[in-house]
């Protein structure tokens, strides 16, 4: 029987997380997306119920009051959180789910579900190439720069503690999901989600 796992991938600022996700989701249509809840406004162009859930914070806290939520965390002064009905209307589906959350979220999940999570953290190649491109976005300031390349160097302090590293080299998207769809069609085959398989062969009889 096919079982759903639940794929976490985090990456800082500039690691371009948003873009190699998209490139994922076409490669593998299939995979299932949980949609979150935030407390953050729109951006313009985001919709309501496809890119977030924008709640009040009152609403929010509603929510957690009630154990709606499978994990929640405070970016940047404002809550997110993984909806438990969202993750749920997927892995019982039997797909594979995709969350593309920060790195306390993720490690907080890989704790609530160890045997079904597997982590990746989304990386530039080097740290020169990460600052080109946040200052290649040209609308931050010195300051939200350096803050942001620290931020990074922190999240990735954590990176010991995910299953995956990978490269999202400049120019090669398409190659980092192909790394990423590598890992997904691998974890599928560890003998601990094969086991099931295996012991029926060894108890059949002829
Ligand atoms: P943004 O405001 O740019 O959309 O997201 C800010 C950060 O929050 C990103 O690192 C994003 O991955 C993360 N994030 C989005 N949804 C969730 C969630 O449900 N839980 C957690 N822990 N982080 C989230």
């Amino acid at each position: 029987m096919n079982k759903g796992l639940i794929f976490v991938i985090s990456g800082p600022a500039g690691s371009g997380k948003g873009t190699v996700v998209a490139a994922l989701r076409k490669l593998i249509p299939e995979l299932g997306f949980s949609v979150s809840a935030t407390t953050r406004a729109p951006r313009p162009g985001e919709v309501d119920g496809e890119n977030y859930f924008f709640v009040s914070r009152d609403s929010f806290e509603e929510l957690l009051r009630n154990d709606e939520v499978l994990e929640h965390t405070n970016y940047c002064g404002n809550m997110y959180g993984t909806l438990k009905c969202e993750a749920e209307r997927v892995l019982t589906e039997g797909r594979d789910l995709i969350l593309e959350i920060e790195v306390e979220g993720a490690l907080n999940v890989k704790r609530l579900m160890p045997d079904d999570t597997v982590t990746i953290m989304l990386i530039a190649p080097d740290p020169e190439e990460l600052e080109k491109r946040l200052r290649g976005r040209g609308t931050e300031s010195e300051e939200v720069i350096k803050s942001r390349l620290s931020r990074a160097s922190e999240e990735l302090k954590l990176a010991p503690q995910y299953d995956y590293v990978v490269t999202n080299e400049t120019g090669k998207t398409k190659e980092c999901a192909e790394k990423i769809r590598g890992i997904i069609a691998a974890e599928h085959q560890r003998y601990s989600r094969m086991r099931s398989v295996v012991e029926e062969y060894i108890a059949y009889k002829k």
